[in-house]
């Protein structure tokens, strides 16, 4: 049984630049409806669809092993949402500091570069899917552009799927499914990236998972 993580702020905290209104749509149905639809393949013996799916039980196995499908699109689909509400915080927006700033030094050369490209990949992300900033895995060495096994990069993924599939570790993501901007920006995705990057972006959690990467 997977449960609906609490929202990490109340549903009206991140207005004017996202509204009460959208939260309560993108967390309380969109994400509430993704769990629930988990639970109910879960329920009907839908995990055993890919060899290992979910073997400890934690929605990390359940995207890893699953395999495509329902049961991974919908795993993805709530571990997804659980990383986009961590990335914004009402106090967000600004710089981020310590061994995270200097990682991204290091692979965008600026922190204003990351800004650069994680607007030009959420703004060409086409259709529905999701825009991160990923610690690369060692397979990535040769085909990195943000330096390497262990660099930093910030990739797309298309509707659920998620960069654990291919050994990248998250840091922070950015919805760009319409239904995240749809009620407060109508079709002007590139306004709500611009308003999430100043206002919103939680370095905080970044820092923390990335932390968190190098110890693992
Ligand atoms: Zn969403």
């Amino acid at each position: 049984m997977i449960e609906l993580p609490p929202l990490p702020y109340p549903q009206d905290a991140l207005a004017p630049h996202i509204s009460e209104r959208t939260i309560s749509y993108h967390y309380g149905k969109h994400h509430a409806g993704y769990v629930a639809n988990l639970n109910k393949l879960l329920a009907g013996g839908g995990a055993s669809v890919g060899a290992g799916a979910g073997s400890d039980g934690s929605l990390e196995a359940l995207i890893v092993g699953a395999g495509a499908g329902a049961v991974f699109n919908n795993a993805a689909q709530v571990w997804n949402h659980t990383c986009y509400w961590q990335s914004m915080s009402p106090d967000g927006g600004g710089d981020p500091s310590g061994e995270l700033a200097a990682a991204i030094v290091d692979s965008f050369g600026s922190v204003d570069a990351l800004r650069a490209e994680l607007t030009a990949k959420a703004t060409g992300n086409f259709g529905s899917g999701w825009t991160w900033l990923v610690r690369l895995g060692s397979s990535d060495s040769d085909a990195a552009e943000g330096g390497g096994g262990g660099g930093l990069a910030v990739v797309n993924t298309d509707d659920g799927d998620n960069p654990l599939t291919v050994g990248q570790q998250p840091l922070l993501t950015i919805d760009v499914w319409e239904h995240a901007y749809y009620l407060d920006y109508q079709n002007a995705r590139p306004a709500y990236i611009a308003t999430f990057l100043e206002r919103l972006i939680n370095w905080d959690f970044a820092a923390a998972n990335y932390a968190r990467a190098l110890q693992g």
